[in-house]
């Protein structure tokens, strides 16, 4: 039983074909990075226009490494993020999803992208147990869910301001790396020393609450007012402070609320020290950490066709009265 998945909520035009079992037959993406980097950031308008240009090659992609031609297709179902995202990228999936469910007569399932983010964790047979407290941080959403069981889910804490990955992007930018900035300023600190500098950790009310705007400010300030401090070193320190807050708040967050185990998922996911202290804290702790795959953690219609899978046997299938929606929560 296969379900294709396909992602176009932002600027990753994202399509994976998930088993029975919850491992990805394929998984196919094509990266807008060319066409924003010059800008900095995504730019809407040219992310609708690129989805639609790039989409069916990257279906004949997808099924094709699944082992599956569009004539006889072979899946039994179609999810698609429906939100939240940018609305004119998501209705390039919603569209084309409509329109294969119609043409081969299969479900149609609508997805929320951060329920996505979730299912990504029970990608590859890895099983979930509950009550789990998932991290999910990425560049759009910073929060900590504690997953009561599939489909329910309370939300801890969240970011007041910047999400995690758009401080790193915003910080890359200002250092004149490239876009994505995560990506950039972990390579760039492999060669700092994390303990040159003390960026401040900020203080938020409510304590499973995270703030980036100060820190990523702070960074900015330093090094205006340090121009010839070693660009590696700001990095490290930048990168090990965001880390830092991260663990100590989703740990914080897991053991006081019962959590037997601890998930992660989102783009930034996919940062190595991130991912190396979470499971040193989490063995300290006694509590089980689950990790999806670096390419899991970042967009991909795998993890949109595993929530889907959950939702059709739960809920059933949609109806083509489908619509995107840009501000959706979880
Ligand atoms: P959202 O899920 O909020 O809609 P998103 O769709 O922007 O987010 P994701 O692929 O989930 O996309 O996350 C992208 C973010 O992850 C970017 O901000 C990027 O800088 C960050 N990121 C990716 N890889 C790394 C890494 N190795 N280290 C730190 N940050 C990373
Ligand atoms: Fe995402």
């Amino acid at each position: 039983n296969l379900i294709l998945g396909i992602e176009t909520s932002c600027d990753d035009t994202a399509l994976g074909v998930v088993d029975s079992g919850g491992i990805v037959l394929s998984s196919v993406i094509a990266s807008q990075i060319d066409i924003h980097s010059n800008f900095g950031g995504v730019v809407p308008e040219l992310a609708s226009r690129a989805h639609e240009a790039v989409i069916i090659e990257v279906l004949e992609r997808v099924l094709k490494e699944a082992g599956l031609n569009a004539q006889s297709c072979g899946l039994d179902a179609i999810a698609v993020t429906k939100g939240p995202g940018l609305a004119g990228s998501l209705m390039v999936g919603v569209a084309v999803a409509k329109a294969l469910s119609l043409g081969w007569r299969i479900p149609l399932i609508g997805v929320n992208h951060l329920e996505g983010h979730i299912f990504a964790l029970s990608l590859e047979g890895r099983l979930m147990h509950f009550p789990m407290a998932v991290l999910v941080v990425s560049g759009g959403h910073t929060m900590i869910v504690r997953v009561n069981s599939l489909g329910s889910y309370e939300i801890l804490g969240e970011t007041l301001d910047d999400a995690a990955g758009e401080a790193f992007d915003k910080v890359a930018r200002f250092m004149g790396l490239g876009f994505p900035g995560g990506p950039e300023i972990e390579k760039v600190a492999t060669n700092g020393d994390p303990s040159a500098i003390r960026f401040p950790i900020a203080k938020v009310d409510r304590r499973f609450d995270f703030s980036f705007s100060g820190p990523k400010t702070a960074v900015v300030n330093y090094l205006r007012s340090n121009p010839g401090v070693s660009v590696e070193d700001v990095a490290a320190s930048f990168q090990a402070s965001i880390v830092e807050t991260l663990v100590a708040k989703t740990m914080d967050a897991a053991i006081s609320t019962n959590c037997v185990s601890i998930g992660l998922s989102g783009g930034v996911g996919a940062n190595s020290l991130l991912r190396e202290r979470l499971l040193a804290a989490g063995s300290v702790a006694g509590l089980e950490v689950v990790l999806p795959a670096k390419v899991n953690c970042t967009d991909n219609g795998a993890m949109i066709a595993q929530a889907g899978r959950f939702r059709l046997e739960t809920f059933g299938a949609d109806d083509y009265g489908l619509d995107v929606e840009a501000s959706l929560r979880l």
